[in-house]
């Protein structure tokens, strides 16, 4: 998202307050209030994840929810969506979910939701999502930012074809995963130094000569408090996903080890 761009009309106190719960993977949030449970499953879901989708459309929130949910569902992930922001604030919800995968380009978050986030991620959820799904949602808030561990500025030059580099080659998330491109925004962040960088990218210098040679991280992980958080920059919609497999594989990967589950073996490489 270009920083100058109007507010979305769909922000968050426009939304309904109101929770979906509800037992599919459709582009659009339905409106009842059903757990899901596999039926051709004999057991029942041990994990939940929490998909939490919003904010400006471009992005295609729920599109790459749904993506990466038909993955978590075939691992026996119970899911739970959810398009207002006060699900966070739920205690006794949060308390049973593994991780929360958000994708709620800009739009605003309040103190008391930005608080249960906060507060539940250090209790020991695991949150994790992509570009400005979570590096750049709620500016308005500075601790959410801090939880997150960056924040997008700017994608300098918009669409374009750029190289990826894996700086972790034995992370779990990365293992086995060879640098790529990608022709899509290449995203220029503000970094907390003490993330844990899995990839970066190096700018041309077009538009700005003076960020010439500049190494970026483009996805990291970090605990904070008995949770973790992990965070890419790439995935501006559907298609990056689709057409991209090293990428789409980092972010299940990374979902998964928020979760808290994934083997630090080679059998991870899977995913
Ligand atoms: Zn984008």
């Amino acid at each position: 998202m270009p920083p100058n761009r109007t507010r979305p009309p769909n922000t968050n106190k426009q939304l309904s307050n109101r929770q979906s719960l509800v037992s599919n993977v459709a582009p659009k949030p339905a409106t009842d209030m059903r757990i899901f449970s596999r039926k051709t499953r004999a057991a029942a879901p041990t994990r939940t994840a929490l998909l939490v989708g919003g904010g400006w459309p471009g992005h295609q929130p729920w599109e790459c929810l749904a993506l990466f949910a038909a993955s978590l569902e075939q691992r026996g992930y119970r899911i739970i969506r959810s398009d207002s922001l006060d699900v966070y604030t739920d205690r006794s919800l949060l308390s049973q979910v593994q991780v929360a995968v958000q994708s709620w380009t800009m739009g605003e978050i309040t103190r008391q939701q930005a608080d249960g986030l906060v507060r539940a991620v250090e209790g020991g959820m695991g949150l994790a999502g992509w570009h400005g799904g979570l590096g750049d949602a709620f500016r308005n808030s500075t601790r959410y930012q801090f939880l997150i561990g960056g924040q997008f500025v700017a994608h300098p030059g918009g669409i374009r074809r750029y190289e990826i580099h894996i700086e972790k080659t034995d992370d779990p998330i990365t293992r086995g995963i060879s640098d790529f491109s990608i022709r899509s925004e290449q995203y220029y962040m503000h970094v907390d130094p003490g993330v844990d960088v899995l990839a970066t990218t190096v700018f041309t210098g077009k538009p700005y000569p003076w960020i010439a040679g500049c190494r970026m991280p483009v996805a990291w992980k970090r605990t904070w408090g008995k949770g973790r958080v992990f965070y890419c920059s790439v995935g501006h919609n559907l298609a990056d996903f689709k057409r991209c497999d090293p990428l789409r594989r980092i972010v299940l990967r990374g979902i998964l080890w928020a979760a808290g589950d994934l083997p630090p073996t080679p059998s991870g490489e899977n995913h």
